[in-house]
């Protein structure tokens, strides 16, 4: 825990407990990051926001919260976060700027957090927004501590997920490239970040879970596990998996009907980078904070 960003925590909100935990989850679309963000979000110190970088398309009308809401206004959550924001500090939560690269970033997103926090009763917030540049700018706001996750799957899987979409070999091993690189780029000694291949999560869910909430200064907790499927969910983003009711972790072993052309040039392309991903995430997984 960094005790100097605490410390900095100054802030109007004082009427809620520091701090606050922002588990931040980066990789590829249907690389396991919805289901990584369901389980994580299950705790109950914890509260799943799916990804604040669709905050903009959800005000524009063009995404919906998971619970159907069309705007902040009609969902039960995202009105009181709402309100928490118009009360505590005389704005609009669609005026704050979020986007990274916007003047204010900082101190809106540390209001963002604590209204979420006081309108959950959470102090852990899950965030799936994916990108590297956004877990950038969080990492350098005061006041919150920031525990960034890479989840990665095999390029074969990863390929097969895509495929399904309609998506083609080129347009995978660009994407893979793209996304994994700049987190193991980003995922230095003095920014590091815990790694989760999503087939060794499938197998072993626990060893993460376990890891993660270590690093969020909490144990886990058995609803991550048996019951993450049962939760209320006010989701901005993610797959199909936000909507699962059941709580199974399976496997998803498509890979193995890809034609045998493609799977050879996934592991001629990408192997390389999926290999060192695993060495990071061995690391990771080895020594729990
Ligand atoms: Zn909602």
């Amino acid at each position: 825990m960094n005790d100097a960003k605490i410390a900095g925590a100054a802030h109007p909100a004082a009427g809620f407990r520091p701090p606050i935990t922002i588990i931040y989850i980066v990789g590829n679309t249907h690389s396991g990051t919805t289901l990584l963000n369901r389980v994580l979000g299950a705790h109950p110190e914890a509260i799943n926001i799916g990804g604040t970088k669709n905050l903009q398309s959800f005000h524009a009308g063009l995404k919906k919260c998971s619970c159907g809401a069309a705007r902040a206004e009609e969902c039960p959550f995202w009105s009181r976060v709402g309100a928490e924001i118009s009360e505590r500090y005389g704005r609009a939560l669609r005026d704050l700027h979020l986007e990274p690269g916007w003047s204010g970033f900082a101190a809106d997103y540390v209001q963002f957090a604590h209204a979420v926090c006081t309108v959950s009763g959470a102090r852990i917030i899950v965030d799936s927004s994916r990108d590297v540049v956004r877990l950038r700018h969080i990492r350098s706001v005061g006041g919150i501590d920031v525990i960034p996750v890479h989840i990665f799957k095999q390029p074969r899987a990863q390929h097969a997920s895509y495929r399904r979409k309609g998506q083609g070999l080129g347009a995978t091993i660009r994407e893979y490239w793209r996304v994994n690189l700049k987190a193991v780029r980003h995922n230095r000694p003095d920014s590091p970040m815990i790694v989760v291949p999503y087939e060794a999560f499938c197998r072993d869910p626990a060893r993460y879970v376990a890891t993660i909430m270590a690093q969020a200064g909490s144990c886990m907790h058995r609803d991550q596990l048996e019951r993450w499927g049962g939760a209320d969910l006010h989701v901005l983003g993610g797959n199909r998996m936000k909507f699962a009711k059941s709580s199974e972790i399976r496997l998803d072993e498509n890979w193995q009907a890809l034609p045998l052309m493609e799977a050879v040039a996934l592991d001629l392309t990408c192997l390389p980078l999926a290999l060192a991903m695993q060495w990071k995430a061995r690391g990771a997984a080895s020594a729990p904070a």
